[in-house]
């Protein structure tokens, strides 16, 4: 079967983790990736000796490149021609304005969160509503929390019904190198409810949702805690293994060691993962607890790339490359090395 093309246009904090993403997928090929300037992930990828070739979105920042030594492969139209769809990774409302040229190549795209849900036909999450993506040309991911959060929902959701969640999200607020955000010591507090609980109820309509978020001036890692109501109780045992079979969720426990956000990140560095990514969201074993029949518990959201499974889940929905969910999720994560 012919190899479904991919271009990741943004090469920033999330396309770059896209594209190696993609480049794992024995059933898609990267065609390259599409950025405007000489970043500091451009450099890299330079120095790196082009793994990927590089396109340019804007022809008048061409010359940006060239003299930055960076060798292009031509511009956004030429790759556009190439490729089947378009992962777009670029910042907030850029994509929706991509939008009009993958329209014109009728070339399929996939956004991030930052762009505005009605970019596109389907809000999509690759666990919990694979089915309405599939065949449909604008798909937008969840954001990273909401990603997360979906994951250990849904999984709970499937084994006993989950009625409604109060979550608190404690949200790092940059990524590492973000320096336009300042020097800042200070927790900033969002009015209820946070955008994470009403997009779960976008996807999940069936659970009443709401949560508080707060800023916090650190970059590795969210981490929410979550209140869930299921229809019937269940033990802490039944949660855990449940948690533990869910291929893209690792229980983790606070005696061993993870005890903190950046925990996680530095075991995915001490595993070797390009620049400490985990694509899992954990679950600290000895969060999970009762009020009542509601069960409690923490998790932990790698920010910079819990969201690339389901982006890659997103391209095998509206490609059609696999019409069932469970099929399509366990080819991401077989060739993104998931357990
Ligand atoms: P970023 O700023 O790190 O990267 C964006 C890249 O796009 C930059 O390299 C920039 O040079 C490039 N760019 C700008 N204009 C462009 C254009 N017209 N054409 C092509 N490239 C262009 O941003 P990011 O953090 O990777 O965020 C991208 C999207 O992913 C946003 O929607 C964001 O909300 C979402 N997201 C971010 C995170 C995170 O933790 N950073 C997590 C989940 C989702």
């Amino acid at each position: 079967m012919a190899k479904t093309k991919i271009a990741v246009v943004g090469y920033g904090v999330i396309g770059q983790r896209l594209a190696d993403g993609v480049a794992l997928q024995k059933d898609m090929e990267l065609v390259g990736v599409v950025d405007t300037a000489p970043t500091l992930a451009v450099r890299a990828l330079y120095e790196k000796g082009m793994p990927y070739k590089l396109f340019c979105a804007i022809p008048g920042k061409l010359p940006d490149l060239e003299a930055a030594g960076i060798p292009v492969s031509g511009t956004m139209d030429d790759i556009l021609k190439k490729v089947d769809v378009v992962l777009d990774a670029t910042p907030a409302g850029i994509g929706e304005k991509n939008k009009e040229k993958y329209k014109k190549v009728a070339v399929k795209a996939i956004f991030q969160g930052g762009e505005k849900n009605e970019v596109a036909d389907v809000f999509f999450h690759g666990y919990a509503n694979y089915k309405k993506g599939l065949g449909k040309d604008f798909l937008k991911l969840t954001s990273c929390n909401t990603t997360g959060l979906i994951r250990a929902i849904d999984c709970l959701d499937r084994m006993v019904g989950i009625e409604k969640i109060a979550i608190t999200i404690i949200r790092r607020v940059a990524d590492p190198g973000d320096t336009h955000r300042g020097l800042v010591d200070l927790l900033k507090i969002d009015p209820i409810p946070s955008h994470q609980a009403v997009d779960l109820m976008l996807i999940m309509p069936h659970i009443k949702a709401t949560g508080i978020l707060v800023h916090t001036p650190v970059t590795h890692g969210h981490i929410i805690t979550i209140v869930a109501t299921p229809e019937r109780e269940i033990t802490k045992e039944e949660a855990l293994k449940e948690f533990n079979k869910h291929p893209r969720i690792r229980v983790v426990r606070i005696a061993d060691g993870f005890d903190s956000n950046t925990s996680l990140f530095r075991y995915a560095r001490d595993l070797g993962h390009p620049r400490g990514d985990m694509y899992e969201i954990a679950v600290f074993e000895e969060t999970v607890g009762f009020s009542g029949k509601d069960i409690v518990f923490a998790i932990n959201i790698p920010q910079e790339a819990v969201v690339i499974p389901e982006t890659i889940d997103a391209v095998r929905a509206s490609t059609k490359m696999q019409k069932d969910r469970l099929e399509a999720v366990a080819l991401t994560n077989k060739y993104l090395g998931m357990k």
